[in-house]
């Protein structure tokens, strides 16, 4: 049957609210999951491909759902972003994986560093600087063991508040990898802007390794080129030998997948860090 015009409009008008309901409900879900702190830090170890030791963890969150079980930030990242959520949620990430960071360097690991993801919502905030003041503070850690991981966007690179931010960060003691590289538009540009120390090379860039010759290339004189600016270099999402044998003759300083480990509970990932000393 043929719909009539208005018809259609009412069909869009309902599937609109359902949208937008569903929205609001969701977003009022996870106001509700912050205040019962259903928030925990999984913590994926990073190797030392000179000595293949852990040198550190990369902090990545997970939503403990009463009824849905673990949640990935694929489930819900999206939103908190867009509602600005993710500052709140942010914040509980950060406290949680810097007194993770200082039990396990009182436990005598005392070189390990914590990255932590940090989005531009939260760079734009006036109060993150004092908050992150304040959870140094509170959890005793050495700002030069503490990492952030920001990925380049647009949103970034419009906004001078960020850019701010993240330099008065940087003179706390606090560094800087760029999240997500080989995937965005001006990479280089970044490595001039902002006061980056390592730079985090995307799974899907290294992907590519073995479908030729040409992409090993790239990414070894990606790779040099990078250390030639006296950055350090991560490969993400290393999931055979092959790829890491590639990365070791490429002098690739570090390596984060699969191949080692997954994000794990603290409890876990602490026994990854016992085994592989
Ligand atoms: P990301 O920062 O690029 O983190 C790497 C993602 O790749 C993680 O997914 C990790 O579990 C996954 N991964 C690691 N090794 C491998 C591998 O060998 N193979 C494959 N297929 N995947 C691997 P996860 O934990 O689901 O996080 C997804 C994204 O959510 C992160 O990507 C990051 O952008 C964001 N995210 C996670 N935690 C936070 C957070 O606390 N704050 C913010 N703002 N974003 C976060
Ligand atoms: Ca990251
Ligand atoms: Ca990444
Ligand atoms: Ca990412």
């Amino acid at each position: 049957a043929k719909m009539t015009g208005k018809n259609t409009f009412a069909y869009f008008k309902a599937a609109m609210n359902d949208r937008i309901m569903e929205k609001i409900q969701n977003q009022s879900e996870l106001r509700r999951a912050i205040e019962k702190k259903e928030f925990v830090v999984y913590y994926q170890p990073q190797i030392d491909l000179k000595t293949d030791k852990v040198i550190g963890f990369e902090a990545l969150v997970r939503w403990e759902h009463a009824e849905r079980g673990v949640l990935k930030p694929a489930q819900f990242i999206k939103l908190s972003e867009e509602t600005g959520l993710i500052v709140p949620i942010g914040l509980i990430v950060m406290e949680e994986a810097l007194k993770q960071l200082k039990i396990w360097q009182d436990k005598g690991y005392r070189d390990l560093t914590m990255s932590i993801n940090i989005s531009v919502r939260q760079l734009k905030d006036n109060d993150f600087y004092q908050k992150v003041k304040e959870i140094i503070e509170l959890t005793g850690v050495n700002t030069s063991n503490v990492e952030l991981e920001i990925t380049e966007s647009a949103a970034l690179q419009e906004s001078e508040s960020a850019r701010h931010m993240i330099e008065a960060l940087s003179e706390l003691g606090i560094s800087f990898a760029l999240d997500d590289f080989g995937t965005g538009y001006s990479s280089m540009n970044y490595l001039k802007l902002y006061p980056i120390s390592n730079i985090k090379m995307d799974k899907s860039f290294l992907d590519t390794l073995f479908t030729d010759e040409f992409n090993k290339s790239i990414i070894e004189s990606t790779i040099a080129l990078v250390q030639s600016m006296n950055l350090t270099v991560t490969a993400e999402g290393i999931e055979s030998s092959e790829q890491e044998i590639f990365l070791k003759s490429a002098r690739c300083n570090k390596a984060q997948g699969y191949l080692y480990s997954e994000a794990l509970p603290a409890d876990q990932a602490e026994s990854y860090l016992l085994s592989n000393l």
